[in-house]
């Protein structure tokens, strides 16, 4: 459990700073255009540049260690046994047909169910099966 504590305070850490960064970003972005005030345009752009290092760095790899960990007790769930199956089709206004996937594995440790939800394009040319198992092994691994 506290594998997923210190997992999840880094990706919400991450995601604050992502966050600081894009604000930044676009206060950079609007005292150059509106106040041309250019010594504050350059300090938020440095800001905006060296935030985005431990922001991603804290986020992306913290997110995947989550997805293959057990939310219930901490097991890795890499390499268990999943089902998934189709739980219903949609086309949206352009005419663009998708599939909703719900994925399900028990953990070997505790025997809780991790359970998730991801849609997929059905667009002509989309592999969508072999979408849907890619999707998989980032959980489960291969
Ligand atoms: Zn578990």
């Amino acid at each position: 459990m506290e594998k997923i504590k210190k997992l999840k305070k880094f990706r919400n850490i991450g995601v604050i700073l992502i966050v600081i960064d894009i604000i930044a970003f676009a206060g950079a972005v609007y005292s150059m255009m509106y106040i041309s005030n250019t010594s504050v345009s350059v300090v938020l752009f440095v800001v905006s540049l060296i935030l985005w290092i431990p922001g991603l760095m804290l986020f992306l790899p913290s997110k995947s260690k989550l997805r293959g960990l057990c939310m219930n007790c901490g097991s890795s769930m890499v390499g268990c046994e999943y089902e998934y199956d189709e739980t219903g089709r949609q086309t949206d206004d352009n005419g663009n047909a998708s599939v909703t996937i719900v994925y399900e594995a028990e953990c070997p440790n505790c025997a809780s169910v991790k359970k998730f939800y991801k849609k997929f394009s059905l667009s002509y040319g989309t592999n969508t099966e072999r979408n849907v198992r890619k999707y998989a092994e980032k959980y489960f691994g291969k």
